[in-house]
This record gives C-alpha cells, sequence and structure tokens, in this order.
C-alpha cells in the first residue's frame, strides 16, 4: 500500500494535480488481499492526502502464473489540474 500511495503521488505531481479524482488497480491473483480490503486500506491511507475521497476501480486477476501475480499495479490516475 505504501508503494502504490507513493506512485500515486509522483503520478500526481508529475500531473501537477489539485487532486485525485480517481485511480486503478490491477490487483494480481497472488497479491493475498482482496479488492474491498484494498479499498479499506486506500480509504484510511488517503484520507487528508490530495487523494482523499477518489474513486478506486480495481481489476481482480485470476491468473496465477502472470509476471505480476504478486503485484498491486497502478494501471491510471485521473487527476483534476
Ligand atoms: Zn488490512
Amino acid at each position: 500500500m505504501a508503494n502504490l500511495m507513493r506512485r500515486l503521488d509522483e503520478v500526481a505531481k508529475a500531473e501537477r494535480a489539485r487532486r485525485v479524482v480517481g485511480l486503478s488497480v490491477w490487483l494480481g491473483a497472488l497479491s493475498h488481499i482482496s479488492a474491498e480490503h484494498l479499498a479499506e486500506h486506500f480509504e484510511q491511507a488517503a484520507a487528508g492526502t490530495i487523494a482523499e475521497g477518489a474513486r478506486l476501480d480495481v481489476t481482480v486477476s485470476d491468473d496465477l502464473h502472470d509476471a505480476d501475480a504478486q503485484e498491486i499495479v497502478l494501471e491510471s490516475v485521473e487527476v483534476e489540474i
């Protein structure tokens, strides 16, 4: 989650965003976290940051053999400039 938040912050800074409106996250089959659980953690981590209240779209993979199966990948970020 810390990694995800750091990458989100990098993207927001690069885009000179005032706030993060939404983000898409891809959840590897072996990432050991459910979409619901991820959403809970995101809500907590985003509180008080420019990503507070951002819409979170999660794609859950069931491909155990994917090279990123253990990863949580930030796929896209929608910002308000
Ligand atoms: Zn937890």
